[in-house]
């Protein structure tokens, strides 16, 4: 490296000692910067430290004046070194005043200096700080010198991230390393969890950074290369596939990346600078990192996120280390940290310890965010560079509500949110009281609550609920958080269990609703224009009758000697009803044949979700033994609103006129067809819209588990006769403002009704 006293290896060494040296931070800090100078043969070399309050402190400086360490603080944008600081990237420049961004502080004494090489202290991809060095000559420094700073940044992230410098911070300026701060993502599952931080794949904790022989961890680099490459290639010559279902295309760009001279290139210059092979991962990884979280391209961000859990990969070979630590070793109040996460991943935590859910990606119908759901586990994603900004045991609250995760919390949110579960804890006992209860209203009426389910984990809702039975149990929900297929007898075995579950209690399953948004990871799908309004649920039953046959099959044997009660999800013309059916009854004549106990009842009916099923509902209630309405998809198609794009999702309230119109059409006809009808949809779910579904007059709603305590505490207070009277008469006049929320909130009010 031409100019520099030794080189960076020298330099490593020298600092190695340092940081070994029995000295006060600052101390440490100050010497830091004079080995660097001295080694770099530059005049200044200052540490610039990213505080809470997004400025830049300066906390060390050979070469500035003296005066200005802990006094000069920059704004995160100010000059060249906020500039290095917000894009995460080195700025290597022979005459800074040139510069654009050039700004300087006269208490620094720094306008005399015309070189300025600075860059980023990253951790993770987080800037923790800047270090700088500049030169009185108009000198350009070589690539090598950049790439010897960064290597020198490394060890002071590390001593930066270890905490030691918040000794030597104000309250409310120390560094923004370990600072408390609120992150916004989706809600994945409802609920608040207070917990600390478990990563889902440990970070590798690197001890050393320094390298001792820089041959012999340039070949431990080497030999990691090569285990990794040949340990991808198997996978895909096996086809066998990776931890959380990953496919092979993911495996065909880890291959690609693990030939990329580029980043070979970079690791191997980075060991040659005197730093261990795992520390050169690191390093590199971390530049990948900072890239990512920048990058805008969502094809770009993928290949680095590629990139990032490959060096993951590499480290853990580097070290040795093939496997995560055991899940049993979970601390009390887990909260689990992650990339991304498949459902089975999900199940194999202690589900006692398990508090909550962050990850980086997953959305509201990802299947882990289904499992979340089932178990009661409050998640939120989408919250980018989750796993970066997390240190394994930080204290940290997941608000499934807001969707909301506060990470090292303020005492003051803590408390906050911790009184909010006591008093979620004293609602959920009383709604425990009322399990037992009866669910009639004040004037009589009998209103069913059911549960919806779908997975093994729901059936003990059933009983925590005291729900008269499964109003929907979506049978997707199995094929979704599988890795193949389930066989027959996997099917039969669930359903089986679920029946014994509800024991004299009816369960109604609903037939494979996948396409549109439920996506078997297994099954290649021709990508649709429309999904919603694509090849999915019955459409497909019907054309690929075999899969459809034996679903039925492990249904009916199932349900041996019980009654089966079996649903189709879309059915949009009373045809698709009668073919569907049809298979049933060819099922059954199969199963009489070959002697197999037969159900000893089998109840028909169908989902309302299609508008075009509105207008046949005669003819549909003369053929079906009941109805369930899928508000859901109702609403969606009734609004021409898709349910998946938060935009327009939450634009048309479903508590409205023509809904309410269509939904008591639905149930009038149905009454004197004599039909039972449920609603099933999320709308039954919430206390104000069950409270709109009883005035339209159904009598059977199926809830999601954990809302059935709060709607059945609104149904025994009300009086439906009043409500009726009150509400009904909004439907019959001209339509003033669609939405009649406000009119049912009022009337709730009146009569103290909890919505
Ligand atoms: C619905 O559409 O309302 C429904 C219950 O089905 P899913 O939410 O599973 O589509
Ligand atoms: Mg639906």
């Amino acid at each position: 490296m031409r100019g520099a006293l030794g080189g960076p290896r020298v330099l490593l060494r020298r600092l190695r000692e340092v940081m070994a040296e029995p000295v006060s931070a600052q101390d440490r800090l100050d010497k830091i910067v004079v080995l660097i100078a001295a080694n770099m043969v530059a005049e200044v070399c200052s540490v610039y430290v990213l505080r809470i309050d997004a400025t830049l402190e300066l906390y060390a400086t050979e070469g500035l004046k003296r005066e200005a360490v802990h006094q000069t603080v920059l704004k995160r944008d100010e000059g060249l070194v906020g500039l290095v600081a917000s894009e995460a990237k080195p700025i290597n420049l022979s005459n800074a005043q040139d510069h654009p961004a050039f700004s300087f502080r006269p208490e620094t004494g720094e306008e005399i200096y015309h070189s300025f090489l600075g860059v980023p202290i990253l951790r993770a991809g987080n800037t923790l700080g800047v270090l700088v060095v500049q030169n009185r000559a108009r000198r350009t420094y070589t690539e090598e010198e950049q790439e010897a700073l960064q290597t020198t940044a490394m060890v002071l992230a590390e001593m930066i991230a270890s905490g030691e410098l918040s000794a030597l911070a104000r309250p409310g300026a120390e560094p923004a390393v370990r600072h408390s701060q609120q992150l916004n993502g989706a809600v994945l599952s409802d609920g608040i969890a207070l917990g600390h931080v478990v990563l889902h794949e440990p970070r590798v904790v690197i001890t050393e950074v320094i390298a001792d022989d820089v041959p012999r961890e340039l070949k431990r680099l080497e030999v990691a290369i090569a285990a990794l490459r040949a340990d991808l290639d198997r996978m895909l010559e096996d086809g066998e596939l990776a931890d959380g279902g990953e496919h092979r295309d993911v495996l065909e760009a880890y291959r690609m990346f693990g030939y990329d001279q580029g980043w070979l290139h970079k690791m191997r210059e980075a060991v040659t600078s005197g730093l261990t092979a795992e520390a050169a991962v690191e390093r590199v990884q971390s530049d990948t990192r900072a890239r990512m979280l920048r990058a805008q391209d969502p094809y770009l961000r993928d290949r680095l996120h590629d990139l990032d859990d490959l060096s993951n990969r590499l480290l853990r070979v580097v070290m040795g280390r093939d496997h995560a630590p055991s899940r049993d070793q979970l601390p009390d109040n887990a909260i689990i940290v992650a990339r991304s996460m498949g459902p089975a991943a999900l199940l194999d935590y202690d589900r006692k310890r398990l508090r909550g859910l962050v990850l980086e990606e997953g959305t509201e119908h990802s299947h882990v965010a289904i499992v979340a759901r089932a178990l009661g586990i409050p998640a939120v994603g989408g919250i980018d560079n989750a796993t970066g900004l997390v240190e394994p045991g930080d204290a940290v609250i997941v608000d499934g509500t807001a969707g909301h995760v506060h990470l090292r919390p303020r005492p003051d949110i803590e408390s906050a949110y911790a009184e909010r579960v006591k008093l979620r804890a004293r609602r959920q006992a009383q709604y425990h009281a009322l399990r037992d209860k009866p669910c009639v209203t004040k004037d009589g009426q009998k209103i069913d609550l059911m549960i919806n389910a779908g997975l093994l984990i729901d059936l003990p809702h059933i009983d925590d609920t005291g729900a008269s039975g499964v109003g929907l149990f979506r049978t997707e929900l199995q094929f979704m958080v599988a890795h193949a297929f389930p066989r027959t007898n996997e099917q039969y075995a669930l359903y089986r269990s679920v029946l014994d579950a509800a024991g004299k209690r009816p369960v109604t399953f609903r037939t494979l609703d996948i396409g549109g948004d439920k996506v078997l990871p297994y099954i290649r799908n021709e990508t649709e224009e429309n999904p919603a309004l694509g090849w999915r649920a019955i459409r497909l039953g019907l054309d690929r009758p075999g899969l459809f046959r034996i679903q039925i099959r492990a249904m009916l044997r199932a349900a041996g000697g019980r009654e089966l009660r079996v649903m189709f999800p879309m059915i949009s013309m009373i045809e698709e009803f009668d073919k569907a059916k049809e298979f049933v009854e060819m099922e059954l004549t199969h199963l009489r044949r070959h002697g197999h106990k037969l159900p000893d009842r089998v109840e028909i009916g169908t989902m309302l979700e299609v508008p075009s099923l509105l207008f046949q509902l005669d003819e549909l209630l003369d053929r079906v033994d009941f109805l369930s309405v899928g508000s859901n998809d109702l609403m969606q198609f009734l609004y021409a609103a898709d349910r998946g794009n938060a935009r327009v999702s939450g634009r048309y309230d479903p508590i409205s006129t023509p809904v309410l119109r269509a939904l008591k059409d639905v149930a009038d006809k149905a009454a004197a067809h004599k039909k039972p009808v449920t609603v099933c949809g999320e709308l039954a779910s919430q206390p104000i819209g069950a409270l709109a579904l009883v005035i339209a007059g159904y009598r059977a709603l199926s809830l999601t588990p954990s809302q059935v305590g709060p709607v059945k505490a609104m149904l025994l207070d009300l009086d439906c006769k009043k409500a009726q009277s009150a509400i009904l008469p909004l439907l019959e006049k001209p339509i003033g403002s669609v939405s009649i929320r406000h009119q049912l909130e009022n009337f709730a009010a009146a009569e103290n009704l909890p919505l």
